[in-house]
């Protein structure tokens, strides 16, 4: 055995597996926790976002994190986002970093937040009712090697850990706790939701869909430090 190896294996080992996120086919009728639209799982106390203008958030997905996904195995993903209000998201920063409870920072040319991530520890029980709009679909994680390219890029897609394969520059951010967001998890650009019939249009999206923050890639960085179940950064990029 060639023990000067051994650190090489010991870094490829403790990088995340990854998770391709694959939406079924058959419609949900009742509470599951890896869902697209759906009873949202909320831990106690913990209220069903809404947007600053009232409008209690779509619930977009969900699903719990798997094992092996370092400080966030088992955690409980949650991303919710207006339906009436549309937009690209940019960070708000104060000298380098996240600032305080950025989650809320406005956006644009609004006077608050109109998306929400979050990341539970106990997210216990389902909400009593699904979102409205969104139809309710299981989602499915199917383990890949996620493989990084020349340029240390990972795959394109819908998925959970491995290696982001970031559209334009890679970016980081310190949350406002002091700790660097580590990268969960990307939705891929132009993901389309497929929502009920007669659900109110969503601007900037196609027939009976709605989107995320306009249809950017998304790539979910959280706070390792668990300082705020919101503490997710969504970057986007196309
Ligand atoms: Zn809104
Ligand atoms: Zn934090």
């Amino acid at each position: 055995m060639n023990l000067e190896s051994e650190p090489e294996t010991q870094v490829k080992h403790a990088a995340m597996p990854a998770y391709a996120i694959e939406v079924g086919a058959e419609a949900l009728t009742g509470p599951g926790r890896d869902s697209v639209g759906g009873w949202p799982f909320l831990a106690e106390g913990q209220a069903w976002p809404e947007c600053f203008c009232g409008e209690r958030m779509a619930l977009f997905f969900q699903l719990d994190v798997p094992q092996g996904m370092g400080p966030f195995s088992g955690d409980h993903l949650a991303v919710f986002h207006c339906r009436a209000h549309n937009d690209a998201v940019f960070p708000p920063l104060v000298e380098g970093q996240l600032a305080g409870e950025y989650w809320e920072a406005p956006q644009g040319p609004y006077p608050g937040s109109f998306a929400r991530v979050l990341l539970q520890r106990e997210a216990a029980l389902p909400a009593p009712d699904p979102d409205p709009r969104i139809r309710a679909l299981p989602l499915k994680l199917e383990p890949f090697a996620d493989e990084p390219d020349a340029y240390g890029l990972g795959a394109q897609g819908c998925k959970i850990g491995g290696v982001p394969s970031w559209a334009q520059d890679p970016e980081c951010y310190r949350c406002a706790c002091g700790a660097e967001l580590v990268y969960l998890c990307q939705v891929p650009e132009n993901w389309e939701f497929e929502v009920y019939p007669g659900s109110p249009e969503q601007p900037y999206s196609i027939g009976d869909t709605y989107n995320l923050f306009l249809g950017n890639e998304v790539y979910l960085l959280a706070c390792p430090a668990h300082c705020d179940p919101a503490a997710v950064w969504p970057v986007n990029q196309h």
